[in-house]
Order: structure tokens, then sequence, then C-alpha cells
């Protein structure tokens, strides 16, 4: 008989607030400026379904990187709710965050973030090896993602060996391998020329197709298009797609 993961010593009850991947409900963050409080998200309400692909468009300075390290786990909101597949994370301490973001996370950065000593294969296993596989096993277990991203002939290359488009995609595919439940994107084609910025959109696109939940993070409308539903963020507070934001974001 299968055992079901005793919860016991956690300080994070197993409640189920609905069925969707992500909710997230009246989120507040700010940081202490010297003697001033600078309000960075307020109130932030969201949900993200299974198979989404959502951009948080808004201007430079409005809090689009400060959600997304919420969303990704690197960071605490200071009160408020975020659940991911029903699961508290709001109530998380540390190792558990580290462990949901391990497993449930894949992020791609507008500048890469590859490690320049490493191959592209070694970059991409990464989230694997982190995870505790062994290093041949972990290898195998990329190629058939670095097959799908047309990087097989670019496996021993290093990161500097290569293009932007390229090293993009090698940054995808790390953040693929461990089929993480959700891809986080910030600006991932803000480094890019514009073909280049929109091969990597028609991937995400291709991706999502597949059955890949995308939340990608931009300042750029024609970039938050691509995806199949725009929120925006202006000055820390976010309206879903009817509500009209009282400035445009730049
Ligand atoms: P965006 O990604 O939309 O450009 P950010 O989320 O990076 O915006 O930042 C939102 C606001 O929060 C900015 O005013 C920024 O200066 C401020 N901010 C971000 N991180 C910190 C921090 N660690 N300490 C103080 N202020 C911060
Ligand atoms: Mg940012």
């Amino acid at each position: 008989m299968k055992m079901l993961k005793s919860n016991k010593g956690s300080k994070t009850p197993l409640t189920v607030p609905s069925d969707h991947m992500i909710q997230v409900r009246d989120l507040c963050k700010s940081y202490q400026m010297g003697s001033e409080r600078l309000q960075v998200l307020k109130h932030i309400d969201l949900t993200v379904d299974q198979g989404d692909f959502v951009a948080i468009l808004g201007p430079s300075g409005s809090g689009k990187s400060t959600l997304m390290n919420i969303l990704g786990c690197m960071d605490t909101c200071e009160s408020g709710e975020y659940y991911l597949h029903g699961h508290p994370v709001h109530l998380c301490g540390d190792r558990e965050m580290t462990d949901i973001r391990n497993r449930e996370i894949g992020f791609i950065f507008q500048k890469y973030q590859l490690i320049p000593k490493y191959t592209v294969l070694q970059n991409i296993a990464m989230p694997l090896l982190v995870r505790g596989m062994e290093h041949h096993q972990a290898e195998r277990a990329c190629l058939e993602t670095i097959r799908m991203l047309g990087l097989g002939e670019r496996m021993s290359h290093k990161p500097s060996e290569l293009s932007g488009g390229q090293q993009q995609r090698v940054a995808i595919a790390r953040a693929l391998v461990g089929h993480p439940a959700i891809l986080l994107a910030d600006e991932p084609t803000g480094a890019l020329d514009r073909n280049t910025g929109l091969e990597v959109l028609e991937l995400f696109r291709q991706l999502n197709e597949m059955g890949n939940t995308i939340i990608m993070i931009t300042h750029d409308l024609s970039v938050a298009s691509h995806a199949r539903r725009v929120v925006r963020i202006v000055d820390g507070e976010l309206f879903l797609g009817e509500e009209e934001p009282r400035q445009q974001p730049a």
C-alpha cells in the first residue's frame, strides 16, 4: 500500500483552498528605506491554472521582479497568502521553500545566468544535480530536452561560444529539465534582438501548447501579447484583463 507522506512536524497544514495551481490572496510586500517604508506590492490577488501562459506587464520599478521572486519561492511576502497546488507557501520555512523551488519552479532570466565554466550539458543538468541525482544519470536525463531545443550539436560548448539566442535556449532547457510545475521567465527577451526574441516567444508558445504553465514578466506590451492572457502591474497594484490601470505602463 502506498503511504501518504506525513505532515507531522511541519508547521504547514495541508489545506487545499481551491483547484488553482497558483492562488495568491491579498499579498503585500514592503521595504524599509531609512525612515520610510516603501510599499512594493499592494494587496495582490492572482490565480494561475495548469496550462496557463500569463504575462505580467508593467513598467520598470512596478514590482514585477519582487512578485516573481515571491512566486518562485526565492523571497517571502510580508502578508497575504500564496498557495501552490493548494500548499500554503506563505507558511513555509526556508528549507521547505528551497525544496519547493527546486522541485516546482523553472527560472528563465533576461541575462540567461548560465555558469560560464560549465558546458551546455553541465549547465542544463544543474537542477537535477541540485536534487541529488548522480552526474551520469542527470546528463542522460537531459538528452531529450537538449534534442527538443535543438542544442544537440552544442552540448560540449561553453556558454561564451554561443549566441544570445542559443544561450537563452540553454537556460530554457535548464528550466525545463526537471519538469517543474511552472516556468517563470523575467524579461526573457530583454537581452535579445527582435527576431531572436520572437523565436524565444514562439518557443514559449510551443512549450505552453505541450502543457507547460508559463508566467512571463515583461515591460513590453508587444512581448506580453504573445501570452494567452495579460495582467498589468502598476505601482505595486495588479490589474486583471478587464480592469483599467490608472496610468498606462511605459
Ligand atoms: P520591476 O521588476 O518591475 O522593475 P522591482 O520588483 O525590481 O520592479 O522593484 C520594485 C520596487 O521595489 C522598486 O522601487 C525597487 O527600487 C524596490 N526594491 C526592490 N528590491 C528592493 C530591496 N531589496 N530593497 C529596497 N527596495 C527594493
Ligand atoms: Mg525587474
